[in-house]
């Protein structure tokens, strides 16, 4: 899963409907996009999926917050549409639920921003400064310090002591992964108890 901003206003238009799954508006409001997550499922069908990461759109859902239009990083400025808490709040939520629903490890290769894509993934991207920026930051900061604050909001809500965040699984991917995960997932879960 990619989280995004869509470098727009804080309400999602046709085009920003187009390159995400599901898009959070202003007042932490959840939209979906046009297409569907498992439209990213590959053979990717061109101009049949969300195409929201340079190269790295298989099996990755695209999550947005509608904020930070005409924001630049260089000097910072936020600009008329910066992050809001309540989109904060949403993601987090939004975000525990899909990683219960698709058996996704919230952990730093799985659950990233757009701007980790690079440093994690090792995909290139075309200077991709999402989310570097939170509400109470001055300044961006490094991408994966503001990835792990928001996957440790996650976790958070998931509450299920799923914290063994870099297991040997973070590496790989794959559906069939994804579905071994759930089901040892289930076995485990199953046998460990209240
Ligand atoms: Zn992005």
């Amino acid at each position: 899963m990619h989280w995004h901003w869509t470098a727009g206003t804080y309400q999602p238009n046709r085009i920003e409907r187009e390159r995400y799954h599901i898009l959070i508006d202003g007042e932490g409001r959840e939209h979906s996009g046009l297409y569907a997550i498992e439209d990213n499922i590959p053979p990717l069908r061109p101009g049949g999926y969300a195409a929201h990461t340079r190269r790295a759109n298989s099996w990755a859902i695209g999550v947005a917050l509608c904020a930070m239009g005409r924001a630049t990083q260089y000097p910072f400025d936020p600009g008329p549409w910066p992050i809001t808490d309540a989109q904060l709040e949403a993601l987090a939520k939004v975000t525990a639920r899909l990683c219960e629903r698709y058996g996704i490890p919230v952990t730093r290769t799985r659950v990233l921003s757009h701007a980790e894509v690079w440093p994690s993934l090792g995909v290139m991207q075309r200077g991709k400064w999402d989310i570097t920026w939170l509400p109470d930051m001055a300044t961006p900061g490094d991408p994966i310090e503001v990835g792990d604050r928001l996957r440790a909001m996650v976790r958070e809500r998931l509450g299920d002591g799923r914290t063994e965040a870099e297991g040997p699984d973070s590496r790989m991917g794959g559906g069939a992964l994804q579905a071994l995960m759930r089901a040892l997932r289930r076995i485990f879960g199953a046998s460990r108890g209240p």
